[in-house]
């Protein structure tokens, strides 16, 4: 079977009680093709599978290559995995019987050699444990899935993760991350946003909605349960199992899923009213009652089924106008204080500093050791980018959002002027908010003063340690759209050198001192959530 996007047969094959086709094995690439998709609301009434046989035991797949998934044998206690078939989807490979060995090649370059009964094989002319004896079976080698943390990035050349518990095997640096968050309306809307395109299965239950992603490298949110403070939609718990990841979105209400147009964002949203919901037409939300400000309460998610409802990049005008949400809401889920932003990642690299450096690479450099600095002052802080991944501006600003961070602090570097420029939002004039609606583009609003405070502090302990400091205000997205407190803090060599920016000790000086002046000013960001 072919993990396409037109497998998704969902009313068939799950009210019929089967499994998801995707157990099978397969060594086709997925087709992750975007922009497939029309607007598709699933309205499974029955669609439960507890009455199902247990699945047949499977390892999913995860590579840039391909996404696929193979059977897993049980001997001798463990799992087992092909190892002839683990790589083909990756490369081309070979392999051949001799008497009890076993040769493999990868690549024309990398070449195993196995043992029928030995725990040990060698692999590029070194030792490789298995940590269980080699098998062959109809001229099939296999090894404990175990091994393959070990095994595989001698033929591969690069990291490799493995959930063994939940079988999935991350081959080089693939991920999918995801934020929720829910809209204070009556009843309320949970929106999921991705970082890719994904296209789960779903079942209904009396109580749950459970979304499984057999086809997607989701990985799990900072905390497996996800709280919202809300009677109706209480929490979303995320888990493994055979391959897959399951996101299990309790709720005391008969819900279901929308997709958007674009596979990146999911709404979970009452039957009731999922007609309204679904028209696009934001005046079907109620109006709040309450007139307070709006700090800190995650809603700046676009809204997931109105059409073209894709993360505007750059260049994009989002002129998008968001629901509101009133202030009844107990914030009870804030997990981190600070959420530290490694600008740019992926695709996007930056500003070229100098021949050989990225702005990406360095401002990754600067998130962590702002998170070291920050949390050795007992600041709980969360680095958004923690690896070359593409993030949009509205994602960036979407999980700063859900996760209630006192202060979110965006990280630039930049080649030209000397010192450090610290940056609060100039928020458009054409982004007033009408009536109980939020606009994206000035989300920010309420929490400007208190933003501008924050950059003063920052800028105060610069001035104090003598490095040069400039405040400025600019249109720089995505500070415009986060509701709570937001700066950037753009760092430039102290010389002309390019090249210090990559030096931990400069890095180093400028760090600390905004986690100082961010620890000086913790008690008034942390009074506004
Ligand atoms: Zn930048």
């Amino acid at each position: 079977m072919r993990w396409t996007k037109l497998s998704r047969s969902i009313g068939a094959s799950r009210s019929a009680g089967v499994p998801p086709a995707v157990q099978s094995a397969s060594r086709a690439p997925s087709v992750h093709a975007t922009g497939l998709f029309l607007i598709f609301t699933l309205t499974l009434v029955a669609a439960i599978l507890l009455s199902a046989a247990p699945p047949e035991k499977h390892l999913a797949v995860f590579s840039v290559a391909a996404n696929y998934s193979l059977p897993l044998v049980q001997r001798e206690g463990r799992s087992y995995v092909g190892l002839l078939e683990l790589l083909e989807p990756l490369g081309k490979v070979t392999a051949k019987s001799e008497g009890p060995r076993w040769r493999l090649r990868y690549n024309n370059n990398a070449e195993g050699v196995f043992q029928i009964g030995k725990t040990h094989a060698r692999v590029q002319g070194r030792d490789a444990d298995l940590s269980g004896r080699f098998l062959v079976e109809n001229n099939r080698g296999l090894v404990p899935v175990a091994s393959l943390p070990s095994l595989l990035p001698r033929f591969l050349g690069g990291p490799v993760t493995l959930h063994e518990a939940s079988a999935r095997l991350f081959i080089g640096s693939v991920g999918t991350h995801f934020a929720a968050a829910l809209s204070a309306e009556n009843p309320p809307r949970l929106v999921f946003h991705f970082t890719a395109p994904v296209n789960p299965s779903v079942a209904t239950e009396p109580g749950a909605l459970r979304m499984t992603f057999s086809r997607e490298p989701l990985v799990a949110p900072a905390s497996p349960t996800l709280t919202f403070g809300n009677r109706t939609i209480p929490s979303a718990i995320y888990s493994e199992s055979n391959g897959a990841a399951v996101v299990t979105v309790n709720a005391a209400i008969p819900v279901m899923a929308t997709f958007s147009s674009d596979g990146r964002t999911i709404t979970i949203s009452s039957t009731s009213t999922a007609a309204s919901a679904s028209s696009g037409s934001q005046n079907a939300n109620p109006p709040a009652s309450g007139t307070a400000p709006n700090t800190g309460v995650p809603n700046g998610v676009p809204n997931g089924s109105v059409p073209n409802s894709s993360a505007p990049t750059l260049s994009g005008q989002p002129a998008q106008t968001l629901p509101g949400t009133p202030p009844a809401t107990p914030v009870s889920t804030r997990r981190y204080f600070a959420v530290v932003d490694a600008s740019h990642g992926g695709d996007d690299h930056g500003e070229t500093l100098s021949a050989t450096l990225l702005e990406k690479d360095v401002t990754i450099a600067l998130a962590r050791s702002l998170r070291q600095e920050l949390e050795s002052r007992g600041i709980p802080t969360l680095v958004l980018r923690d690896s070359d991944a593409n993030l949009t501006l509205d994602q960036r600003a979407i999980f700063a959002n859900t996760d209630h961070a006192a202060i979110y602090i965006a990280v630039h570097a930049a080649s030209n002027g000397h010192g450090v420029r610290v940056y609060t939002a100039l928020l458009p004039f054409d982004g007033d908010d009408r009536g109980t609606f939020r606009n994206w583009s000035t989300a920010q609003h309420a929490s400007l003063p208190l933003s501008q405070s924050a950059a003063a502090a920052v800028a105060a302990e610069f001035q104090r340690r003598q490095i040069p400091v400039r405040t400025l205000t600019a249109p720089l997205r995505p500070l415009n759209n986060v509701l709570g407190p937001a700066i950037a803090v753009e760092v430039a060599p102290l010389g002309s050198d390019s090249s210090q920016l990559t030096a931990p000790d400069y890095q180093q000086l400028v760090t600390s001192a905004v986690a100082t002046a961010i620890a000086a000013t913790r008690d008034q960001l942390g009074a506004a959530q």
